[in-house]
């Protein structure tokens, strides 16, 4: 039995590494036990919001996007401008590879020990304390004591699925995609600062495709929550139908994003869940980087709490903060998908909706900011009356 930590954080993805980070910073003694030896699949779009707030710095960002274009059904293509007002703002796209690696260093030079390990398990030594028990890349089984643990160790969670009954049940996306090499910079096919967002039944049924550039690669895939929908073929169509058939196939990755948050994030006790573990992604968009970030800031804020007055009602917090904070996005981005994402009759209005400068006044500060800005009342009602009459024109 290796001496104890104040946490062990299963989990060095964002959620578990921004934990880490912030517990160690505020003097705790804190583990980060990762498995390694698996990029996380991923498309990598990351919010101005995200940088700023997690101070990421400039060389992990390998792509800066400035445009999206949405294609529906019928092939019909509306390009939106990422850059509402001049600020010259972008979204960002990093590799997960180098992004996750970054930050769980950025945790050990806060002072978290960290290691390789697989999770297994929670046992309770005689005092009832938290003992984690995990594998060493060589199989020797380790057990270390905790006054408390972070799960932040990615969807189907084994430290949720462990501590709560609910989490085996968690609505999920499965996504794959194919992390290809980018054609020459003067290649017309493929725009290096554009992301490409596919709303087309046969590549995706409930959900979307996507094409998001990666400086010299880029990340071709669909998600799909269809049981027996053909992810591999759909993005086999995706690349042939955008002439990127032929480009060299550098990996090809699969994953589940949950997209309904936990109802608890915490046991009373010692066990708190964070990130994909604790199911917070937003629907519709598939955005999890940032909210895993914003979930372990919260997570390690509750913990801090719970080590300083040794009450397990501060563990509580971690998901009230978040849910007050993102709550309510949450659930307009699940109506939205419940609606727009239900066949290509709406997905062909969805697209044209998006064309209207008001929504994508609307939307893009919200994505990119993370917040509603109201100044517009106006404008708001007039989406708003557009909404209304789209939906009426597609109730039928
Ligand atoms: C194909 C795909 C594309 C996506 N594209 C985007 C996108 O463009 N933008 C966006 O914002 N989000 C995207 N997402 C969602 C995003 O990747 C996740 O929401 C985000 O990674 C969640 O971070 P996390 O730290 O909670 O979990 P993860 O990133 O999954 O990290 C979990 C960590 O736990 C470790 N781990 C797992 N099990 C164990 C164990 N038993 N023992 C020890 N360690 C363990 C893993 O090695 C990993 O490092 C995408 C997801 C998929 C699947």
């Amino acid at each position: 039995m290796t001496a104890g930590y104040d946490c062990i954080v299963v989990g060095g993805g964002p959620a578990g590494a921004t934990a880490a980070t912030d517990l160690a910073y505020a003097g705790h003694h804190v583990l980060l036990l990762d498995r390694a030896g698996r990029i996380k699949p991923c498309g990598g779009a990351i919010p101005p919001r995200l940088i700023r707030d997690f101070e990421i710095p400039d060389h992990l960002i390998v792509a800066r996007v400035t445009s999206a274009r949405m294609i529906a059904p019928s092939d019909n293509r509306i390009d939106m401008a990422v850059d509402r007002v001049g600020d010259g703002s972008f979204v960002g796209m990093v590799d997960r590879e180098s992004f996750d690696e970054w930050l769980r260093a950025r945790a050990a030079s806060a002072g978290a020990a960290r290691c390789t390990g697989r999770f297994d398990r929670i046992e309770r030594d005689g005092d009832g304390r938290a003992v984690v028990v995990h594998h060493d890349p060589d199989g020797i089984e380790h057990k270390t004591r905790a006054r408390c643990v972070i799960g932040a160790d990615g969807a189907r969670s084994r430290v949720a699925r462990a501590a709560f009954a609910e989490a085996e049940q968690t609505p999920c996306v499965f996504a794959y995609h194919e992390i290809i090499r980018s054609p020459a910079n003067d290649d017309a096919r493929f725009d290096r600062d554009r992301c490409d967002v596919f709303y087309q039944a046969a590549l995706s049924p409930d959900f979307y495709g996507w094409i998001f550039p990666h400086g010299d690669t880029a990340s071709v895939g669909v998600g799909s929550a269809w049981k027996g929908f053909g992810l591999r073929d759909a993005v086999g169509r995706l690349r042939a139908q955008a002439g990127l058939g032929q480009c060299e196939t550098i990996r090809g990755e699969g994953a589940p994003i949950p997209l309904r948050p936990l109802r608890k994030w915490d046991n009373g006790r010692d066990v708190l869940v964070t990130g994909d573990a604790a199911g917070v992604v937003a629907p519709a968009s598939g955005e999890g980087i940032y909210y895993a970030m914003v979930a372990g800031r919260e997570a390690a804020g509750a913990v801090a709490e719970f080590l300083r007055s040794g009450d397990p009602k501060a563990l509580r917090l971690a998901r009230r903060r978040f849910m007050r904070e993102n709550g309510r996005v949450f659930q307009i981005l699940g109506i939205m998908q419940h609606f727009w994402y239900r066949n290509d009759r709406r997905r062909e209005r969805f697209v044209t909706m998006c064309e209207d400068s008001d929504v994508q006044d609307l939307l893009w500060p919200a994505y990119m900011n993370k917040r509603l800005i109201y100044a517009k009342p106006l404008a708001y009602l007039r989406i708003f009356a557009k909404d209304m009459r789209h939906l009426l024109q597609t109730a039928v």
